[in-house]
């Protein structure tokens, strides 16, 4: 029994059942993810579009592939195919184009908002103000093609436990404005994504219903 399919086993058997596992499996072979497979892993995120067409293209069809990256706009027909859902949809001009892509191949994809909480370092995501005037001008009324179920965020890159706990709060602060504001009647709102290797306890305890482990499943990763 291989050290991967122990982490699987470890993490189905410990997180709470309300709680999806994605397994981070960027940068990481083939026959890595096979092995979490074979454990009974389907969910497997991956943050470049090429990397993502690659494995699913090689490897068994009932994956469900998570796109966690930064997207480029003009990478969303290349993965579109392929993913089940989109984390990081951070842009109204991103939302458009995967509204767009989804209509030519006539599909509906499920994305998640990335939101942008106060002290985190990254410059992508929306901050819920952003998410509210874009409401109020009517885009997510114009969206046939997307369905949002959720959100996405990041806590800050620190060791101090209190700033981590601060943004989940924020990120879960953020997801319930949205659920009782403009995503009211969206019944399919559920998804709040957070939580990663090293500060995904923090995560569930603020409320994350999916966390994105990686580097504690598959060991370090060689960029
Ligand atoms: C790489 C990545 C993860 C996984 O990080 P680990 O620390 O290896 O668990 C989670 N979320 C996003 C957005 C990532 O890019």
């Amino acid at each position: 029994m291989g050290y991967i399919a122990d982490r699987i086993r470890y993490y189905k058997s410990t997180i709470p059942t309300d709680v999806e596992l994605v397994a981070v499996s960027k940068f990481h072979p083939n026959e890595s993810i096979l092995e979490a497979y074979e454990a009974g892993q389907r969910a497997f995120g991956e943050s470049r579009a090429n990397e993502l067409v690659a494995k699913a293209t090689s490897l068994p069809d009932d994956i469900k592939w998570h796109f966690i990256g930064h997207l480029q706009t003009n990478k969303v027909r290349q993965i579109l195919p392929y993913v089940s859902l989109i984390h990081s949809v951070d842009s109204e001009r991103l939302l458009r184009m995967v509204d767009a892509e989804s209509k030519r191949i006539n599909r509906v994809t499920d994305v998640l908002l990335q939101l942008h909480v106060a002290q985190e370092e990254t410059k992508f995501g929306f901050t819920p103000d952003e998410l509210i005037q874009l409401s109020d001008m009517g885009i997510f009324n114009e969206l046939q093609n997307v369905n949002i179920i959720g959100v996405m965020g990041m806590a800050s890159n620190t060791d101090d436990t209190a700033r981590i706990i601060e943004d989940f709060n924020s990120i879960k602060n953020a997801f319930d404005r949205l659920a009782t504001g403009i995503m009211v009647g969206n019944e399919s709102f559920k998804v709040i994504s957070m939580g990663m290797s090293g500060d995904y306890l923090d995560a569930i305890e603020c409320g994350s219903t999916m966390v994105r482990i990686g580097s504690d499943i598959f060991g370090e990763r060689n960029y």
